[in-house]
């Protein structure tokens, strides 16, 4: 049967999912297909999405985007990673970076080694090992191809940037790449009577627009699908429990770190996220167990500058849509779910979702088994990097309030419980091909929130007890050089991002 390609896409709210789809979409499909975004100016963004992980690079590199451009436009830093304060025991640090930490020996992984010499009582701290954390602590950053390669590889890297600098950094490029907006407010939305299908949707001007494929970007309100088409949404808050965050920005304040914090405090977490021009902050918090009030003064109690504007308070329930997917409605950002902002997923999510979508691009016939795959790698995703963030929360030793000493009693799905119990059992992490984050993640993680394994790997009884110290000695070396070379953060920034 000849297919029948889809002619008109029309993507709805302009907040960074909108721009990300219409910039990745006018990049990428033909020119045949037009593409409309509408968002209204009567609805503010959430906009508060400023911390990244690596793979946005890709995005980056797929757009065709200058780096350097990039930062500069969205006043962007570098980020090597998460500082963990006060999580697996208060008073206590860890950092998950975006690096291995170590390197491996004979294809054996390096926490092994790092294991047998500490039961031995001869290895450092995990992160001594980690050129990551020890770049972070030197408070310097320069992708390492610049200065000079390490045994151990580079550095893994994303940003920092100004979430509404971004979009609009994004519009531009849209826009260019033939993308119309319109600006409205949404008041409608029809739906064929026969298939379900949405037909088209109404602006309060009165127009209104029809499309083959419409993309719901709405935000959390899912206007196309929770609103129009009734899709349900899965509640993952007995597992994830914040569900309100309250955040501020203020002044810039040096030196400027490399890395995002996340403190823990009684009843949910303090986000710490520098820019070139400004701090962002925030307290992510469950108001089962703190009011609002309490919420926004222990904010205010623990910036390190004056604040530029006024606290502003958000909403959110933590899960995801049942189906991601349905009929000709695809949701992208925060319409699809929201896995709250502890390892900064939810940009990653919308361009991960973007990318499945155009590789599973459909025509008008709107295929059921394209629909159903496309659901089913998604909520695989979603699981995946769920399991990730309820080990922050259940894997401590803090009961000193109410809100800890739920997450630390609380039932954790199976499969994180297993993944748990076989590193402490072995050392291992054996990971599924769809997870987003890697081994060293995990194990960043888990030694961090405090698994101690119990036993290694016998591989690492090949090396004698002086071969042992030789090489754990040598990567600490390579790491001393590697960071000794690399420019401070800020100079880095000025020297290559700053003037343009
Ligand atoms: P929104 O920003 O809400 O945009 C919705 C758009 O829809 C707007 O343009 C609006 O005008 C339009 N719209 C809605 N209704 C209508 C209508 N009726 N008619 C016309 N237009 C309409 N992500 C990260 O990756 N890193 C982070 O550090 C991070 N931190 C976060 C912290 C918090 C507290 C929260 C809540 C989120 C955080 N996120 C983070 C998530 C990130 O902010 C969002 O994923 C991202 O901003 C995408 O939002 P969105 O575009 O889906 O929705």
């Amino acid at each position: 049967m000849a297919r029948q390609p889809i002619e008109r896409v029309l993507i709805v709210g302009g907040g960074t999912a909108g721009w990300i789809t219409a910039a990745a979409m006018s990049k990428l499909l033909p020119k045949s297909i037009k593409i409309e975004l509408i968002e209204s100016d009567a609805i503010r963004t959430v906009g508060v999405g400023e911390a990244t992980i690596p793979q946005i690079r890709r995005l980056n590199m797929m757009l065709g985007l200058d780096e350097m451009e990039f930062v500069r436009e969205t006043k962007g830093t570098f980020k090597l990673g998460i500082e963990f304060n006060n999580w697996g025991g208060k008073g206590e640090s860890y950092i998950h970076t975006f690096g291995d930490v170590g390197m491996p020996l004979a294809s054996l992984p390096f926490q092994h080694y790092w294991l047998r010499a500490k039961e031995a009582g001869q290895a450092d701290d995990l992160w001594q090992y980690s050129l990551h954390r020890r770049a972070c602590d030197a408070g310097r950053f320069a992708p390492l191809e610049r200065v000079g390669r390490t045994p151990m590889g580079g550095l893994s890297y994303a940003f920092h940037f100004d979430a509404g600098l971004y979009a609009r950094y994004l519009r531009k490029f849209a826009e260019a790449h033939g993308v119309t907006r319109t600006e409205g407010l949404i008041e409608d939305v029809a739906l064929d009577s026969e298939t379900g299908f949405i037909r088209s949707v109404s602006l309060k001007s009165g127009e209104v627009r029809e499309a083959d494929l419409f993309i719901d970007c709405s935000g959390f309100r899912g206007l196309l699908i929770g609103g129009a088409l009734g899709v349900d949404y899965v509640d993952w808050s007995k597992w994830l429990p914040c569900n309100r965050a309250v955040a501020v920005p203020c002044e810039r304040t040096d030196p400027l770190l490399p890395y995002t914090k996340a403190t823990a405090h009684d009843a949910g977490w303090q986000w710490r996220i520098p820019l070139q021009h400004r701090t962002g902050n925030g307290h992510v918090f469950c108001d089962g167990f703190t009011t609002e009030e309490a919420a926004t003064e222990t904010l205010l109690a623990h910036l390190d500058a004056p604040t530029t504007a006024d606290p502003r308070p958000l909403r959110f329930t933590t899960g995801r849509r049942k189906d991601f997917w349905h009929k000709n409605c695809v949701s992208v950002g925060l319409s699809s779910g929201f896995l709250e902002p502890l390892e900064s997923t939810s940009i990653h999510l919308i361009q991960s979702n973007v990318s499945r979508l155009l590789e599973l691009f459909p025509d008008k016939s709107f295929n059921p088994a394209t629909i159903r795959e496309y659901n089913r790698v998604v909520g695989k995703e979603y699981e995946l990097i769920r399991d990730f963030l309820v080990l922050h929360y259940h894997q401590t030793e803090r009961e000193d309030t109410e809100f800890w000493r739920y997450c630390k009693n609380m039932d954790v799905p199976d499969s994180l419980r297993e993944k748990m119990a076989l590193f402490e059992e072995s050392g291992t992490i054996y990971r599924e091909a769809d997870d987003l984050f890697r081994d060293s993640s995990w194990i960043q993680v888990m030694v961090g929130q405090g698994v101690a394994p119990t036993a290694y790997h016998p591989m690492a009884d090949r090396l004698s007890d002086d071969q042992l110290k030789d090489f754990l000695g040598n990567v600490d070396r390579i790491i001393d050089q590697a960071v000794a070379k690399l420019p401070t953060h800020a100079e880095f920034i000025d020297q290559t991002c700053a003037a343009g």
